[in-house]
């Protein structure tokens, strides 16, 4: 079933369409992958689909309900969100006490916001650097922390933009599995990323854009065998 639909989005910056007529679903409970090479417009779609970006024309719809244009807080309200809106690091306070207070930010009690923080760390691996002021983490870990940050209460739809962009390939593994374990949950993954790979383990299914128009759409293997995708990386 179709979590959001997505129709005909256009966006210019100065005369060129960044983003041209865009149309794909994201189901429930599936993890999309929106590849493509660099330049092509993936980020500018999800810019428009997290309330940052306002589309020039096109809709939005999640169950059928209009959301088009509707700023990041309001989505966030129902549940969608984009992985750094919600993961303001901060430098000077520790990485378990960014994750408590990313809960109670979230509304969450401290005792359960300490529950879930103790649980988080365990998980992404952060036990040794827990009590280190998240400024002294090492990029990866930062990033694990800001998965942490995100899914202290998890939303219903996650954005995710280029997360295992130099990572350290132990670190992208946590990311992975952590990403596997809450699409099990049910949740729902909108996932940019260049790394093919991860792409082909995580997705089911994958939009391939180009030059800001969407030239394949469907099933990941069979995206990936299209020869126009092909050909779009092979310019790259
Ligand atoms: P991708 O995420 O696939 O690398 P982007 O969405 O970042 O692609 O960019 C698509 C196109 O839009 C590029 O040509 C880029 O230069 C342009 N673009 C993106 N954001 C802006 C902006 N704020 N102002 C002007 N041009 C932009």
């Amino acid at each position: 079933m179709s979590l959001l639909t997505i129709e005909g989005l256009l966006r210019r910056f100065g005369g060129v369409a960044a983003v041209d007529d865009v149309s794909f679903d994201l189901r429930e409970g599936e993890i999309l992958g929106l590849i493509g090479p660099n330049g092509s417009g993936k980020t500018t779609v999800l810019n428009m689909l997290s309330g940052f970006l306002a589309p020039h024309a096109g809709r939005v719809r999640m169950r059928g309900e209009d959301i088009t244009g509707l700023p990041p807080d309001r989505l966030a309200q129902r549940g969608v969100l984009r992985m750094f809106q919600m993961t303001r690091v901060f430098a000077r306070m520790s990485a378990f006490d960014n994750l408590l207070t990313a809960g109670m930010a979230r509304g969450l009690s401290e005792a359960e916001s300490t529950k879930r923080a103790q649980a988080l760390v365990e998980e992404l691996t952060l036990g040794p650097v827990q009590y280190l002021d998240a400024g002294q983490l090492s990029g990866g870990q930062r990033k694990l922390l800001e998965f942490g940050m995100c899914f202290i209460e998890p939303p219903l739809i996650a954005m995710l933009d280029e997360p295992f962009a130099a990572v350290h390939p132990v670190m992208r593994e946590v990311m992975a599995k952590f990403i596997r374990t809450r699409h099990a949950q049910g949740f729902t993954f909108l996932l940019v990323s260049h790394d093919m790979p991860i792409v082909v383990d995580l997705c089911q299914r994958a939009v391939c854009m180009n030059a800001g128009r969407v030239i394949a759409a469907g099933d990941i293997h069979a995206v990936l065998k299209n020869h126009a995708v092909i050909e779009a990386y092979l310019g790259e």
